[in-house]
């Protein structure tokens, strides 16, 4: 029988953990029950940095129940991080692994259909909401946007698919030897390959507690996932130094034409305009090439992506 993990990133989840951790430690109860897990699978809690009481919350459940355990980092590394966090602390502990919020926007009911696919073979699968009615306009056409540039720059993303999915050990331990700092999960995993599968559920609202996403945080994960798998937004200065190369030439024809015709008076406003325009687009540029020799520094810098405070995994498990 394999021993589950399941991997719960949590940031200022007071309000959240406690429904979420009798629901999710109930599930596992009964599935060891069941004898489809393993006795020593566990629910572990990252506690991300939150500035509330999570940890003690998480510290509280560990005392009562068995099933519930967790890790306590350091400080805030965010959420992508916080998962390698969770998924490098368990590795060695749990044969298969899955990642979910922990706010429970997730069906956990997919937990058990995952497993099952998971038995017929499949290393990954991920869990795929069915619909996004809970999101608002703004961010469902956001988020269609920003799969399509995905698609469009080469990168394969399985559409509607968060951070809720289930993962072998094989492939976590592949996935581990990704060392970039800035992880983007859902980019990096359909990159590692093995057999996969989607099952799909409804995505609920949240119902305690705020998102941790809020617009600019979204703007600059989608950023973020665009610029860590492709150059193309160099590409894309490139084509508008081109443009504005060719627009000056015609202005060069047009300024030299006035001049033959004898009407000199222009020049000042066109000029004006084009050291605005090209400035800006060097500007751009400069800006771009920023981004990536900034991503460059910062990996090369070679920080640990989290730190582990407080385990109390080792106290409640044997290795595996
Ligand atoms: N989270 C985290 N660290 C952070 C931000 C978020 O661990 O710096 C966790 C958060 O507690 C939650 C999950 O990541 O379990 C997803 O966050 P949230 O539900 O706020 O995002 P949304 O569902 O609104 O996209
Ligand atoms: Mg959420």
């Amino acid at each position: 029988m394999e021993r589950l993990m399941i991997v719960v990133p949590a940031y200022n989840e007071e309000e959240a953990l406690p429904k979420t951790l009798d629901i999710l430690g109930e599930l596992v109860e009964r599935l060891i029950k069941q004898k489809i897990i393993d006795i020593q699978s566990k629910v572990v809690v990252v506690n991300d940095g939150s500035s509330d009481n999570t940890w003690t919350v998480i510290e509280k459940f560990n005392k009562t129940n068995n099933v519930i355990t967790g890790v306590n980092l350091s400080r805030n590394f965010g959420h992508q991080s916080a998962i390698i966090a969770g998924l490098s602390a368990t590795l060695n502990f749990g044969d298969v692994f899955i990642t979910i919020d922990a706010d429970l926007q997730d069906d956990v009911g997919a937990i058990i259909e995952m497993l099952e696919a998971h038995a017929k073979g499949f290393d990954i699968v991920y869990g795929a909401r069915n619909n996004r009615d809970t999101d608002t306009a703004f961010k469902k056409k956001s988020a269609s946007a920003f799969y399509k540039i995905m698609k469009k720059i080469g990168v394969q993303m399985i559409p509607q698919v968060a951070d809720y999915r289930l993962m072998s050990k094989r492939s976590v331990e592949h996935l581990l030897t990704y060392k970039e700092k800035n992880l983007f999960l859902r980019g990096i995993v359909p990159t590692i390959g093995f057999p996969s599968t989607t099952v799909y559920y409804a995505r609920k609202e949240r119902e305690v507690g705020t998102t941790k996403y809020p617009l600019r945080k979204m703007l600059s994960f989608a950023w973020e996932g665009i610029t860590s798998f492709s150059v193309a937004p160099m590409q894309f200065v490139l084509a508008m130094g081109l443009v504005t190369i060719l627009v000056s030439l015609f202005m060069l024809a047009y300024t030299v034409w006035e001049y033959i015709s004898g009407e000199t008076i222009a020049g000042w406003s066109s000029l004006m305009v084009s050291i605005w325009f090209i400035g800006g687009v060097q500007l751009i540029g400069l800006y771009v090439i920023g981004e990536y020799v900034g991503k460059v520094f910062n990996e090369v810098k070679g920080r640990p992506r989290f730190i582990i405070q407080d385990n109390l995994l080792k106290n409640n498990l044997d290795k595996k």
